[in-house]
């Protein structure tokens, strides 16, 4: 890599969402680099593991306009009907794919396999570089450009600093992000004092490509249809019950799971390894200052409740790269505040609806206040009565109600 390397844009963070934001700008003429801290299809990335994402129908329409639903499609599991239930309450609500006349209302995907569809798109573009392993280190905005201090670390190495310089900086760097903390973009952060544990189960019967989102005393649980007839299960634990759960033999944990889920599956007779991921809802007070702007996990951290994060996150990459190209088209500075202030004017609405959805949705849920256990019981049963109130909860579930961006409409820049 040589050193002072100049791009358009430098995009911190090489994950879920740092790897769509750059093949979304991959047709733009701008030279791009992607700084990752982990090597190169590395089996510890933690933005391609173990887990899976319930990927909303708009997100899909973003991976179809961008040429890379075709390299995922294979592995991705139709979800026909989502199920939503109480425990111990009356009161299901139930959306249906057909009712919405689409194929799927979403698709269960694992994390690894969009990574490898992103990263092998990534190789066939000129324009950009992925530099890793390389952690950001320090950023220095003036007026006509951002230079970054990037650390290279290798086995073979001793470990070595380049600069970096570009129009834009673009932090996909998650939920810790060092470029929101280098920016010093405040941000406000609560502690759900609740753990997702993860894992891929067998249903004891077919599981119809039906997600089911269980409300229980002791937090959600969400079981989505995959491949391999498997499920793919996000459970929620208090943070204290965490050790205990993830130490539990095969046999035992299924017998939680059951004890916490029901039957509706006919049991689940088989667990792969389980993983653990704490809580927390992060918010932004503002999403750039000259020449940076922060996307995805970075900008938002969510419960992963209603599996919005990423659907969120790449509505985030949509709207930027609009946002960019139009500036090219108008002769414009791509860093300029005003263009920047453009993308947070499409973006804040949503963010803050997504957020304040899933916040309210992890409170409700979780509390077993007598009251508001009714309360919820009869929400869930109107919102199954209703038509007009299960389509608007199904569009919202889709990410595809409010103003869409071009990728999401299936237009190019
Ligand atoms: C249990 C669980 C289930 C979920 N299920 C869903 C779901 O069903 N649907 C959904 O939409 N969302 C879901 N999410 C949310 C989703 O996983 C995230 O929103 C998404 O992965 C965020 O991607 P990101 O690229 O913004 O951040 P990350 O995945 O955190 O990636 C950040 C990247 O930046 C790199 N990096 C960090 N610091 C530096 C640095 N200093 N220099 C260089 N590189 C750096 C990291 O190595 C990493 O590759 C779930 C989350 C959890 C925890």
């Amino acid at each position: 890599m040589s050193k002072n390397s100049q791009y358009d844009v430098l995009i911190i963070g090489g994950g879920m969402i740092g790897a769509s934001m750059a093949c979304a700008l991959a047709s733009l003429p701008l030279r791009i680099a992607i700084v990752e801290a982990f090597p190169f299809r590395s089996n510890n990335q933690p933005s391609y593991d173990a887990r899976s994402i319930a990927l909303a129908y708009g997100s899909k329409r973003i991976f179809e306009t961008l040429n890379l639903w075709l390299a995922i499609k294979k592995d991705a599991t139709p979800i026909e009907h989502i199920h939503v239930s109480n425990k111990g309450q009356f009161g299901v609500t139930r959306i249906n794919a057909q009712d919405e006349h689409l194929d799927a209302l979403g698709y269960v995907i694992e994390n690894r396999i969009i990574g490898n569809a992103l990263l092998s798109e990534i190789e066939k573009h000129d324009n950009i570089d992925l530099i890793c392993p390389a952690k950001l280190e320090s950023l220095d905005i003036s007026t006509d450009k951002a230079s970054i201090t990037i650390v290279q670390d290798s086995k073979n190495q001793s470990s070595k600093k380049y600069s970096l310089e570009a129009k834009l900086i673009i932090g996909a760097d998650g939920g810790n992000s060092k470029v929101r903390e280098l920016l010093s973009i405040e941000s406000t952060n609560k502690d759900y004092q609740q753990t997702a544990v993860i894992s891929n189960v067998t249903p004891g019967k077919p599981h119809k490509n039906i997600a089911y989102e269980r409300f229980t005393q002791q937090g959600p649980i969400a079981v989505l249809p995959m491949t391999d007839k498997r499920c793919s299960l996000v459970l929620t634990v208090n943070t204290d019950q965490v050790e205990n759960v993830l130490s539990m033999n095969d046999e035992t944990f299924l017998s939680y799971l059951e004890e916490r889920f029901g039957y509706r599956t006919g049991g689940f007779t088989k667990t792969s390894k389980r993983f653990s991921y704490p809580l927390s809802l992060m918010k932004i007070k503002e999403h750039h200052k000259p020449r940076a702007v922060i996307i995805g996990n970075a900008a938002h951290t969510l419960h992963p409740i209603a599996g919005q994060g990423f659907n969120l996150g790449i509505r985030d990459v949509s709207s930027l790269a609009e946002v960019i190209a139009d500036a090219l088209k108008n002769n414009q500075d791509i860093g300029d505040a005003n263009v920047l202030t453009k993308y947070q004017q499409q973006r804040e609405k949503d963010q803050q609806k997504v957020a304040f959805i899933t916040d309210n949705l992890a409170n409700i849920f979780s509390n077993e206040f007598y009251p508001l256990a009714k309360a919820r019981s009869k929400g869930l049963l109107l919102a199954d009565l209703f038509p007009a109130a299960k389509h608007l909860l199904a569009k919202e579930a889709m990410g595809i109600s409010g103003k869409l961006p071009k990728l999401s409409r299936g237009l190019p820049l």
